[in-house]
């Protein structure tokens, strides 16, 4: 028990970081190494092409982590800037021809899209071999039976960062803000992979408050900054918070900030993942883990269809 002096209240120590940045430099420690292995063996380092289409500020934030991230550990990150007045037509037509690109072993589409873009067209016309962010219905549809397909890395890693933390999931109440096909619903399910008792709230949720204090961990997805304050919580609550969002700083500049109030909640809260520095690194980190996936099936595979296509020519003559 803490002691108390004269009737006051003892500072509170603050909550637990949960920190993404150690557990992603880990990830990316490996990673180089695996990728020089690539090279070695196949003789090129992958390539990720990320296609953006238009500007949007979050994005760009996001874009500049991949990026650098791809240069540490030894990928090829090639950025498909795309005018935000395309057709539907031509940006499938670019994305399916990056999917037939040998070199290229992962797309990313960077969401969102331009209104007039309709997202199923797009998403339908990646590989889904080569969809290494797991948007393809194919992924969508082997992670939603609890089979190996590419996951959503940003759901994976608002997971992973609770597991690499040593927080129980199974049998906890887990309260996910978001229910997006990138973000809250995969992350929902792999809560429920874990034995999480899992309810999703949504911008049409009622009384949100009622619900997010019911959580004993509780991911927030929902892109709005500051939407849940330390008045929504119960004490001890692990949070998970993962929308990102550029605000003004009041200097004329702009800053990152999350969809929980820090401040509020730092005094409730058990644990919590910092913004910036939390659910992002280790969804980068976690990306170039499925590029390498993607790089070594694909390269395996091509070897495989080779050396058929040597055995056949050798019957043949
Ligand atoms: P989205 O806009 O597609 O979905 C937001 C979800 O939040 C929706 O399901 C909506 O119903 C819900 N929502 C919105 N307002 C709400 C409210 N007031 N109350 C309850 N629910 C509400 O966004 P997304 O693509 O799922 O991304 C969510 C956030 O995560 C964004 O801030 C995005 O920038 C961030 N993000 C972070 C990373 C990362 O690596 N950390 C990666 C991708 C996205």
């Amino acid at each position: 028990m803490s002691e108390v002096r004269n009737g006051a209240t003892p500072a509170r120590a603050g909550p637990r970081l949960l920190a993404g940045s150690p557990i992603a430099a880990e990830i990316r420690a490996g990673l180089t190494e695996d990728f020089a292995r690539f090279n070695d063996r196949w003789g090129y380092a992958p390539t990720l092409a990320i296609v953006l289409v238009g500007a949007d500020a979050p994005s760009a934030v996001y874009l500049r982590q991949i990026l650098s991230t791809c240069e540490k550990v030894g990928v090829d990150g090639r950025l498909v800037e795309i005018g935000a007045e395309v057709t539907s037509e031509a940006l499938c037509t670019e994305i399916e021809r990056l999917s037939a690109d040998p070199a290229v072993a992962g797309i990313i589409v960077q969401m969102p899209l331009p209104a007039h873009i309709p997202l199923r067209t797009v998403i339908d016309s990646i590989d889904p071999a080569k969809d290494i962010d797991g948007i393809h219905p194919r992924n969508a549809g082997l992670l939603s039976l609890g089979y190996e397909g590419f996951l959503p890395a940003t759901a994976q890693a608002s997971v992973e960062i609770l597991k690499r933390s040593g927080i129980e999931i199974a049998g906890k109440r887990v309260v996910v803000v978001g229910r997006s096909n990138v973000v809250g619903k995969p992350a929902a399910l792999l809560l429920i992979r874990e034995h999480g008792t899992v309810t999703v709230l949504h911008s049409k949720t009622r009384d949100l408050a009622h619900h997010t204090r019911d959580a004993e961990i509780l991911i927030v997805a929902a892109g709005r900054p500051g939407l849940v304050t330390g008045e929504m919580l119960s004490p001890g609550v692990v949070v998970v918070a993962v929308g990102i969002n550029v605000v003004d700083d009041g200097n004329g500049g702009q800053k990152l900030v999350g969809d929980v109030d820090f401040e509020s909640a730092k005094d409730v809260v058990a644990a919590i993942t910092p913004v910036p520095g939390g659910v992002g690194p280790l969804t980068n980190a976690l990306l170039l883990s499925h590029l390498l996936r993607a790089a070594t099936d694909q390269a395996e595979s091509g070897k495989r269809r080779a050396e058929a296509g040597t055995a056949r020519a050798g019957v043949a003559r």
